[in-house]
C-alpha cells in the first residue's frame, strides 16, 4: 500500500551534508523526512573538518562521539615541491599563532558518517525513508516528492543534498557549470616512523597539492592530487614502490613510510550552481558546489550550507520554502561558496600553469606570507570561516 507522508521539511541525500542538514533541520524545530540509501560501508577516505565545523556539529550534540577517533590540526605547512624557475618558500601556519588550540580534526569518513546516522536514527524529529527520490513535483505551496518504493512526501521545503548530480537541482530548474581540469585524487592511510606532531603538510607540485593529513598515532592519510592517468598508474603500483615514492615525495620528513591496504582514486571535477535554491528546493553540500580536495574546503562548506538552511528555515517558520526565505538562503551561501570556489581553482590553476606570471604570483604571495605574521593571521582566519579574517583585523567588530 502507499503511504503519502506529510512532514515540513524534505531532506534528500544522506550523504555527511544530508545527514548533517536533517540534524540541523530537526534541532531547530521541523519535522523532517529522510530521503536516500542506507548508510554505505566503503568510504575509506578521511575529511579535515575546521573549528567552526567542530563547533557546529559540538551543537548538534555530536563531538564527544567523533573525538576519539579524530586526529588535531595544530599546524599546516605548504611546501612548494614544483621544479618550476619561480617557486615559493615553505610557509608554516600555526592555529597558536592566531590564540586557537587547533586548526580543527581529520576524522575518518567511516566514523564520521557513522555517529552522524545513529544521531539521526536516535532524533525522534526524523523519518528515515531508505528510498530515494523518483520525481520532484514543486508546487505554489507545498513540493511533492515521489519516492522510490512509490510512498510520497508532501513538505513545504527540500534540502537537497543529493550529491554532485542532484536530481532535485535539475528539478528547481537550476542550470549549473561545470569543468574539468584532468586530475584524480589517490587516497590512502599509511604508517610512518617519526610523530606527526599534529602538522599536515601540503606540497604544491606541477600535476597538483600532495598532502599528508594526521591521524591518530603514528599513521597519517594522504591526498594526492595528479593527472588521471599518473593517479591509475600509481594506484598500481606494489606497497614497497609506492611507500618508497610517498617517503621520497615528502622528503622522509616523517622517516620509513608503510602504505595501508584500501588505495582509492577519486576523478575530480568542478561545478557551481546558478543558484542555491528555487521552487521551494534549498541546495546542500556537493548540489550546491563541487571542487578539488584543496585546503579541505568541501565538507566545511556543506556543513555551513546545512547551518544556514537551518537558520533561515527557523526565521521564516511559518513557511521555510517561500520564496523570501529562498531569496535569504541564496544570500547567506552565495558569497561563501564563491569565495572558497575562485581561491580552490585559482591555486590549483596556478599550479598547472607553466606561465611565469602565474608562477611569480605564487611564489610571491607565499614569501610575502611567510615573512607577514599579520597577513598569515588573516588568512588564517579567513581559512577557518569567510570574513573571519577582516574580523581578527578588526577585533571590535
Ligand atoms: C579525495 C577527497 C578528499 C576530500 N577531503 C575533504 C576534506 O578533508 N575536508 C572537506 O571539508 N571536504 C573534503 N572533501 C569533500 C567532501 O568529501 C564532500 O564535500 C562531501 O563528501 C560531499 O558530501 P555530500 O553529502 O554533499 O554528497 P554525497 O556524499 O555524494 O551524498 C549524496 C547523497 O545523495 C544521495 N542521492 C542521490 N540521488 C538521490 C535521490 N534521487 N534521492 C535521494 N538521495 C539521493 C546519494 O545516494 C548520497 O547518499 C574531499 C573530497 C574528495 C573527493
Amino acid at each position: 500500500m502507499k503511504t503519502k507522508i506529510e512532514t515540513d521539511i524534505i531532506v534528500a541525500g544522506t550523504g555527511p551534508a544530508g545527514l548533517t542538514a536533517a540534524l540541523a533541520l530537526a534541532q531547530a524545530g521541523f519535522s523532517v523526512a529522510l530521503a536516500g540509501p542506507p548508510l554505505a560501508a566503503g568510504d575509506r577516505r578521511t575529511t579535515a573538518l575546521m573549528k567552526p565545523s567542530l563547533d557546529f556539529l559540538d551543537r548538534l550534540g555530536l563531538l564527544d562521539a567523533i573525538r576519539p577517533q579524530a586526529a588535531p590540526l595544530r599546524a599546516m605547512r605548504i611546501a612548494d615541491a614544483t621544479a618550476r624557475l619561480l617557486r615559493g618558500p615553505t610557509v608554516t601556519f600555526r592555529a597558536a599563532e592566531i590564540g586557537e588550540e587547533m586548526f580543527g580534526m581529520n576524522i575518518p569518513n567511516a566514523h564520521l558518517n557513522a555517529v552522524l546516522d545513529k544521531a539521526v536514527k536516535d532524533t525522534a524529529a526524523i523519518r528515515p525513508l531508505g528510498a530515494l527520490v523518483r520525481r520532484w513535483t514543486p508546487g505554489e505551496d507545498a513540493i511533492e516528492a515521489e519516492l522510490e518504493n512509490g510512498d510520497t512526501v508532501v513538505a513545504r521545503l527540500a534540502a537537497a543534498a543529493d550529491g554532485r548530480r542532484s536530481p532535485a537541482r535539475a528539478a528547481a530548474g537550476i542550470s549549473v557549470k561545470s569543468w574539468q581540469t584532468g586530475q584524480s585524487a589517490l587516497v590512502l592511510n599509511f604508517a610512518h616512523a617519526r610523530a606527526h606532531d599534529d602538522i599536515s603538510t601540503e606540497f604544491h607540485t606541477e600535476d597538483g597539492p600532495f598532502t599528508q593529513v594526521p591521524l591518530p598515532g603514528m599513521r597519517s592519510s594522504l591526498v594526492w592530487v595528479t593527472r588521471r592517468r599518473r593517479a591509475d598508474e600509481l594506484a598500481a603500483v606494489s606497497d614497497e614502490a609506492l611507500s618508497a615514492m610517498i617517503e621520497a615525495r615528502m622528503q622522509s620528513m616523517l622517516g620509513r613510510v608503510a602504505v595501508e591496504p584500501g588505495r582509492q582514486v577519486f576523478p575530480l571535477s568542478s561545478a557551481l550552481p546558478a543558484r542555491f535554491a528555487d521552487r521551494r528546493i534549498a541546495l546542500v553540500g556537493e548540489a550546491a558546489h563541487v571542487f578539488p580536495p584543496i585546503g579541505a574546503q568541501g565538507l566545511n562548506l556543506g556543513i555551513r550550507d546545512a547551518e544556514d538552511l537551518a537558520r533561515v528555515a527557523k526565521s521564516h517558520a511559518a513557511d521555510p520554502g517561500a520564496k523570501a526565505a529562498l531569496a535569504a538562503y541564496d544570500r547567506a551561501r552565495r558569497p561563501d561558496i564563491l569565495a572558497r570556489a575562485s581561491a580552490v581553482d585559482m591555486l590549483n590553476r596556478s599550479l598547472l600553469s607553466g606561465l611565469l606570471p602565474a608562477q611569480a604570483a605564487r611564489a610571491l604571495g607565499l614569501s610575502v606570507l611567510r615573512i607577514t605574521p599579520p597577513l598569515r593571521a588573516f588568512f588564517m582566519r579567513e581559512g577557518l570561516r569567510t570574513g573571519g579574517g577582516l574580523a581578527g583585523l578588526m577585533p571590535w567588530r
